[in-house]
């Protein structure tokens, strides 16, 4: 039987998801908890509890046999079962096969260079990535992979080598910082930031940036940790992102972005550390 992918959401046609225009898909849960997450309703697979059929407007969810059932064509996409939903879920999930996921990719084929996964973690369906990309490189389309490191990637060695590159998240440097953040200690995603840049698949480090956290020494230690492999020649993209409260839970909204000043700092670190290529957005 072919396997399937949980996928929470897919957007045909990205330009802020790796190099180019990409069919981002984004698949369901996650082993990370970020306070700040912008789409919480892809942390958790949903419990069948059916809280969310009653406020559906548009009687577009059903209990069947014990399983929410979502019906995509009578959906108008109001998200209020994702407000009510108490578990950091969606019903609206396509349990897809790579059969399913490969078809919905064809369609974009003109107008993309390849696809990028993320999530929730899309690393937690490996096997499912793994069937998905070896049929999207017969496409002749790049795959591309966004994690939160949270996972030992060296023990994924058929995922790492089918994947083009990666973008990995840092949420912080600090352990204390990194569990304040994700509830999960920095070690594995350190070492995974170390594996991928000595195999040069880093396309791109992500750090989300908030007010009255260490983002410098986070930008540092990182870009420090990582120079040897920039003086190797190895291309590495530094993204430093400002916090932004769309999207985050309401009991989270109290944090800020930091100043422009100290984004511009931050920046200076990083280049000093020998990165080129560093971006604030
Ligand atoms: S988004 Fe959810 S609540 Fe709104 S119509 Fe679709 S299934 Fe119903
Ligand atoms: S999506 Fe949330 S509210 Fe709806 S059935 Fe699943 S767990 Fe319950």
């Amino acid at each position: 039987m072919s396997i399937k992918g949980k996928i929470n959401k897919i957007i045909d046609l990205s330009v802020v998801d790796g190099p180019g225009n990409r069919t981002s898909i984004f698949l369901q849960g996650c082993n990370f908890n970020c306070f700040y997450c912008h789409n919480p309703e892809t942390i958790r697979h949903c419990i069948n509890c059916m809280d969310c059929i009653s406020p559906c407007p548009t009687k577009s969810l059903t209990n069947e046999n014990g399983i929410v059932k979502w019906n995509y064509k009578t959906c108008i996409n109001c998200d209020e079962c994702i407000r009510v939903c108490k578990h950091l879920s969606s019903p609206k999930i396509y349990n897809w096969t790579v059969e399913q996921t490969v078809e919905r990719i064809k369609n974009n084929m003109p107008f993309i260079r390849g696809i990028t996964v993320s999530g929730g973690e899309c690393t937690l369906q490996y096997e499912f990535l793994i069937a998905l990309f070896k049929e999207v490189k017969k496409l002749s389309l790049t795959c591309f992979v966004d994690t939160n490191g949270g996972i030992c990637l060296k023990n994924l060695k058929q995922l790492v080598d089918l994947t083009d590159y990666f973008m990995l998240d840092i949420k912080a440097f600090d352990n204390d910082e990194h569990i304040f953040v994700t509830k999960k200690k920095v070690d594995i995603v350190l070492e995974n930031a170390d594996y991928l840049a000595s195999i040069d698949k880093l396309f791109e480090i992500r750090t989300v940036t908030i007010n009255g956290m260490d983002n410098k020494n986070t930008v540092d230690k990182i870009t420090k940790m990582l120079s040897k492999y920039i003086k190797q020649g190895h291309k590495i993209r530094y993204k430093i992102i400002k916090y932004r409260k769309f999207g985050v839970r309401e009991e989270f909204s109290k944090f800020i972005a930091p100043s422009e000043k100290e984004l511009e700092e931050l920046k200076s670190i990083a280049i000093k550390n020998g990165f080129e290529d560093v971006i604030i957005v």
